[in-house]
């Protein structure tokens, strides 16, 4: 099914993620003949098991709801959050030319979109902080329009779906089937579905989320005419001086071709995230690499950082933090071994505390996933030091049957075998919790009285779970009293979940300039190098500032790598927004092939 592998095109892409792939689609319809090698069987990396969301402000589905604001709006927010670490030219090219790489798509590709104009920000009191419309998610996508080649994408992550069905934007379906029959009708209805996709076609075909994004990505590459490659993995980089011009590929039967690429290559394979030695570097919290938990795929293993500095880029160890944190539980899996499970979802609704080994809460729960575990790190430095750094989720019957806790799926999904695996505990009184735990006895009862004392009333003065947006979107719609975010713990048995350090995706990745082109140590540019996705450094300087950071610039990035790869100026923005930062003067020359 696949082609055979190019021995020269005009760009090279390493990887098939969102990064990969955008700069693969846009760079086909600028007129170059593309070739993408992904190392695994099958296309779409951590992109095919994300959320899809992409944060892009100024978006077309935010203006077409009257949603105007000026650029200097988001930048504001981005330069408060990002501080120090603000880097005007990759912000100001990226909200410059975000909204036409979103349009784009529309126009030329697969990709659809679902609007996040009621998205919030994560920081919604910090200044030019918006309550929605910077974002947009990947639209459902009808598998069968891929026909044959549905087999080659990622199949939603089996520890975040339900019997193989991909979740999106109706995950609450999902949460509310055993006590609303209106969910439960429209889960029943893909259960159906999958099970008639499954005799059908083998597979799952209604693909949401990130395996929507994947999969129309994947489905434009093929349109375009891009050479997609499976089982292909860039081992080296081929060099003419200290120009990059193509790289060795080792295919599926081990054997090595050189594959040449007149205009670059773009490194594009996710970033670090099981690279335990680049996690040992950059994590402070992880000595030794391991004791940090990727929800990414085992296959990013930080090849396109170390194919960079083969080549004299350099990997930028500048930034707030290198890695997307996020809190998970390890799973374990029946052949042996684990699996983090992020928890995105459970820790906004009403009922839920997370405690330290002394019992003592840390932060708001509700809050954003990265803002959860730097809190847990301060938390553990200051009072734990030395030990390892955990938290427990912990939470009442009502709780784990309505909402469920972390793979602890809710009623009518058993919990049995969760509990003989020791992933769940469970016990009839807080102080029995805690002893199970290992977690401070008095300490957690008076944290559990306090808490609930305030809870009652729906409020949470310690941390102020509930008072921003954010925290409110991640609560529960149908909760009864004030604030979605907030109920007591209530009557047992109760339950716990422990959680580690873990990310969904690393932020350090090759120093680039705002064109992508990966720099070397001399701050120029390497000729003929660019980075994407994850590979590239984050360009909101390993910071968090709003969901969708890593995959809203992977696809404007993308856009605009193509661009400076084809030789072609990139559409000048609105006027009202001020000049490009983008100059097509500022391309390095190079050689023009297959102009469209
Ligand atoms: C549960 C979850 C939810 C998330 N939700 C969101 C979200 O909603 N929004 C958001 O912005 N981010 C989200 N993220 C993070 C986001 O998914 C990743 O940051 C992003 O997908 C990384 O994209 P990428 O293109 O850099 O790499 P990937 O999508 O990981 O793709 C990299 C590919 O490169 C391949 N590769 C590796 N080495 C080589 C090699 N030597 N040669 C060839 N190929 C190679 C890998 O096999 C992989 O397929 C989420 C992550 C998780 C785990």
């Amino acid at each position: 099914m696949a082609p055979e592998l190019p021995a020269d095109c005009d760009l090279l892409v390493a990887g098939s993620g969102a990064g990969a792939l955008s700069a693969a689609v846009v760079a086909a319809h600028l007129g170059l003949r593309v070739a993408v090698v992904e190392k695994e069987p099958h296309f779409g990396g951590t992109t095919a098991w994300s959320g899809g969301w992409m944060f892009v402000p100024r978006n077309p589905l935010a203006r077409a709801a009257g949603i105007d604001e000026p650029v200097s709006e988001p930048r504001r927010y981005l330069q408060a959050i990002c501080g120090p670490q603000f880097r005007a030219t990759h912000i100001d090219a990226f909200l410059a030319h975000g909204p036409d790489a979103v349009q784009f798509h529309l126009d030329r590709t697969a990709l659809r979109f679902v609007d996040g104009n009621s998205v919030p920000d994560f920081h919604g009191k910090a200044p030019g902080a918006r309550n929605g419309g910077r974002s947009v998610c990947a639209a459902p996508f009808d598998g069968r329009v891929l026909g044959s080649h549905l087999a080659r994408l990622r199949p939603p992550c089996a520890l975040w779906s339900f019997l193989g069905i991909s979740i999106g934007g109706d995950l609450r379906h999902f949460l509310r089937a055993g006590r609303a029959w209106d969910s439960f009708a429209y889960v029943t209805r893909r259960v159906l579905r999958q099970a008639w996709d499954r005799l059908r076609h083998g597979r799952g075909t209604l693909r949401m989320a990130g395996n929507a994004l994947a999969a129309a990505l994947f489905k434009s590459a093929l349109d375009a005419g891009v050479s997609l490659h499976e089982r292909h993995a860039v081992v080296g980089l081929l060099r003419d001086g200290n120009r990059v011009v193509g790289a060795r590929v080792r295919g599926p039967d081990g054997r090595e071709h050189d594959v040449r690429a007149r205009n670059g290559v773009v490194l594009a394979c996710g970033g670090f995230p099981h690279d335990d030695a680049r996690k040992a570097a950059l994590y402070p919290h992880a000595p030794t690499g391991r004791e940090h938990w990727s929800a990414a795929p085992v296959a990013n293993t930080g090849d396109g950082l170390r194919l960079g500095e083969s080549a004299g880029a350099v990997v930028d160890t500048s930034l707030a933090q290198a890695g997307a944190w996020a809190p998970v539980s390890l799973v374990p899996l029946p052949g042996g071994g684990v699996q983090a499970f992020p928890h995105l979802v459970e820790r906004g609704k009403p009922g839920l505390i997370a405690v330290d080994r002394d019992g003592r809460r840390f932060v708001d729960e509700a809050g954003d996933y990265h803002g959860f575990m730097r809190a847990l790190f301060e938390r553990c430095a200051s009072a734990h030091p030395g030990q390892p750094v955990q938290a427990w989720l912990l939470c009442d019957h009502r709780f784990q049957r309505r909402f469920g806790l972390g793979h602890a799926r809710p009623h009518p999904l058993p919990v049995g075998a969760l509990l003989r695996s020791g992933y769940l505990r469970r016990a009839d009184t807080i102080e029995a919790l805690a002893a199970q735990c290992g977690i401070d006895a008095a300490g957690l009862a008076g944290t559990v009285a306090r808490y609930n004392q305030a809870a009652r009333d729906g409020r949470d003065p310690e941390y102020g779970r509930g008072d921003i947006a954010y925290d409110r979107m991640q609560g529960d719609p149908e909760h009864h009293g004030p604030n979605p975010c907030v109920a007591p713990i209530g009557p047992g048995p109760y339950y716990a979940v422990r959680v580690v350090p873990g990310s969904l995706g690393t932020f350090a990745g090759v120093k680039t300039d705002e064109h992508s082109r990966a720099l070397g140590a001399d701050g120029q540019p390497v000729p003929g190098l660019y980075a994407a996705g994850n590979d590239m450094s984050s360009v909101m300087g390993g910071h968090y500032p709003s969901g969708g950071i890593t995959l809203g610039p992977a696809l404007v990035f993308g856009y605009i790598l193509a661009h400076h790869a084809a030789g072609r100026p990139l559409p000048m923005p609105g006027v009202a927004d001020g000049a490009s930062t983008l100059s097509p003067t500022a391309a390095e020359p190079r050689p023009r092939t297959v102009p469209a």
